[in-house]
């Protein structure tokens, strides 16, 4: 296992971490962890040298965090850090951020959270968290030794990231990355700005949702098979991120032995900035090919926003291609209806065509918009 100085902390931290929200449950049911297998491969992924442990309050029907108290019994608390997230959406008042972060603590039966992070920050969030006094919350909190370090979690767009960014010292952040989504959310611009202000940078999605590892096309084994190293596609999307020194930790949420197996293997060699030319290419061309396959072709720059009536339009077609390119509508709808507020949503667009006059792609951005709505409704 490698590890990484982690920002400003000074903490050595693995360069994978692991992500708990994807246990092994029983009888299909999310809510019901397989308490005993889960705490089995947690501990075996500690035991193979991961000392990042990355849980939130919603996850598994809000029980993966009393699962995760129970695996770090018997001297596994003392050999890792362990993460958790505020849940921003249901924070109301000043009072409600120590409610939940005391629920947190006893769930977790640990007496203090090394990196707590306010969870899936967007622009209601943190507007809502300022006003309830946020800042006042994270002083007194790290004083009274509850929380050591303080960051967020992010799925919004580049330029309120940069805003929260400098809005405080944060210690880190978890942005959604990999190498299709370079210009997505946050994105390499949003890495290398949060890095260059030290704090250190977590990865979410690695896989895309896995799917940059399971059922890849004949086409792209083809391309990763012509690489020197031989590397799964799982590994080549994991060596991607770990190439870039800017990145601290990759999260992964995983539930099988095999798959921590093969996660360790790739986290003991990747090196920053040690990929070669030609895997750089294979990358390239890989990326290329998902690409030929997505429905509209914006680059998320940015230019048409913003629209007067608050349609996300980069973020709606993100999701549009996301079920075109891995041919899944029904995940990118979950996706879309999750990450995309109501008014954000394509089906408020008044056709006023303001945007595709700065659309340096030349879209037609209210067709497109239409394709969106008839995909994936209001
Ligand atoms: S055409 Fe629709 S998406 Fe474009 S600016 Fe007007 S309302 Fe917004
Ligand atoms: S201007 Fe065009 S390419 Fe750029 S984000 Fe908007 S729709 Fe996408």
């Amino acid at each position: 296992m490698l590890y990484r100085k982690f920002g400003n902390t000074g903490e050595e931290l693995s360069i994978l971490g692991y992500g708990c929200m994807r246990l092994p449950v029983l009888e299909g049911d999310d809510a019901k962890i397989n308490e005993e297998e889960a705490i089995r491969q947690i501990r075996y992924g500690i035991d193979k040298g991961i000392n990042y442990i990355d849980t939130a309050y919603p996850y598994h029907g809000g029980n993966s965090e009393a699962l995760v108290g129970k695996a770090l019994a018997d001297g596994y608390r003392e050999k890792v850090k362990l993460a958790t997230k505020l849940p921003s959406w249901s924070v109301r008042s000043r009072e409600d951020m120590d409610k939940y972060l005391n629920r947190q603590l006893d769930r977790l039966n640990t007496d203090c959270i090394d990196f707590y992070l306010l969870h899936a920050l967007n622009e209601q969030r943190w507007e809502n968290y300022k006003k309830h006094g946020v800042f006042d919350f994270i002083k007194k909190a790290k004083e009274d030794g509850r929380i050591k370090y303080i960051g967020f979690s992010f799925h919004d767009e580049l330029p309120l990231f940069k805003e929260i960014v400098d809005a405080y010292d944060w210690d880190c952040c978890l942005i959604q990355y990999n190498f299709m989504d370079e210009n997505f959310q946050a994105g390499t611009e949003g890495l290398k700005y949060a890095a260059a202000k030290g704090m250190g940078v977590l990865i979410m999605e690695p896989l895309r949702g896995g799917y940059l590892a399971k059922d890849v096309p004949d086409e792209i084994m083809d391309i990763w098979n012509q690489a020197d190293e031989k590397r799964s596609p799982a590994q080549w999307a994991m060596s991607f991120l770990w190439n870039r020194p800017e990145v601290g930790i990759v999260l992964s949420g995983m539930n099988d032995i095999s798959q921590i197996d093969e996660n360790v293997e790739a986290a003991g060699k990747v090196q920053p900035e040690s990929l070669t030319e030609k895997d750089a290419g294979l990358i390239e061309q890989v990326k290329e090919i998902y690409k030929s396959r997505m429905a509209v072709n914006c680059t998320n720059c940015q230019y048409c926003m913003p629209c007067p009536v608050g349609v996300s339009i980069p973020g709606c077609f993100g999701f549009l291609n996301t079920g075109a390119m891995f041919e899944d509508m029904k995940y990118a709808k979950g996706q879309y209806k999750t990450f995309i507020l109501k008014d954000n949503r394509a089906s408020n667009c008044i056709e006023c065509g303001v945007c595709e006059e700065k659309c340096p792609q030349n879209i037609e951005i209210r067709n497109m918009l239409k394709e969106v709505v008839k995909e994936f409704g209001d």
